[in-house]
């Protein structure tokens, strides 16, 4: 991520919010190893590590200075609207401060995982899967009404993501590019 206010209060690129994964340029498999990040190579020889990153922290990255490329190019819709003019950094801070109120890894993503326990990945999925239990339950009714807050509340989560994280609202890649 990048080097600014805005990056350093937010993190959501690096802790699993948008994506499960990122590129790992070539040359690169020792460093991320070293920093004790999750790497794989997919069938067409790419390299990727694995997020969550486990060197972010509660003050942003703590490997800033050896942090892998992707991490120093990387720029969420949200960074260009703000490098660009578009949204000031207050408006920016006040989006990023409604996605951290959400609460999701301490709040909303335990609470789908007593829908699919073995669920992984970004927000996105987690709610996309918790939608197909409900789906396929007995009594679908019910279950909406069970876990109607962590509905509502993950897919308020999931809109607002898509307004300003991800590239296109109708774009939602797992990988952070
Ligand atoms: S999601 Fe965007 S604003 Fe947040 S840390 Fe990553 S690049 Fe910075
Ligand atoms: S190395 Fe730093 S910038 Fe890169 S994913 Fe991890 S915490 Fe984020």
């Amino acid at each position: 991520m990048a080097s600014t206010n805005i990056c350093v209060a937010c993190g959501i690129c690096c802790d699993g919010h948008l994506f499960d994964h990122a590129r790992m340029y070539p040359g690169e498999q020792p460093l991320c190893a070293s920093l004790g990040m999750g790497t794989e190579e997919r069938d067409d020889g790419e390299g990727r590590f694995l997020l969550p990153c486990p060197r972010h922290g509660a003050e942003g990255c703590t490997v800033y200075d050896r942090r892998p490329t992707t991490c120093r190019t990387f720029r969420c819709r949200l960074l260009k609207d703000h490098e660009a003019g578009a949204i000031s950094g207050d408006e920016a801070l006040a989006v990023i401060g409604k996605v951290h109120a959400l609460d999701w890894h301490g709040t909303l993503r335990p609470l789908l995982l007593r829908l699919v326990p073995d669920q992984a990945g970004p927000v996105t999925r987690h709610l996309l899967a918790a939608q197909a239990a409900i789906a396929a339950d007995p009594d679908p009714a019910a279950q909406r009404r069970t876990h109607a807050q962590a509905l509502l509340r993950t897919t308020a989560l999931v809109e607002l993501l898509r307004q300003y994280f991800y590239k296109r609202p109708e774009e939602d890649p797992a990988a952070r590019e």
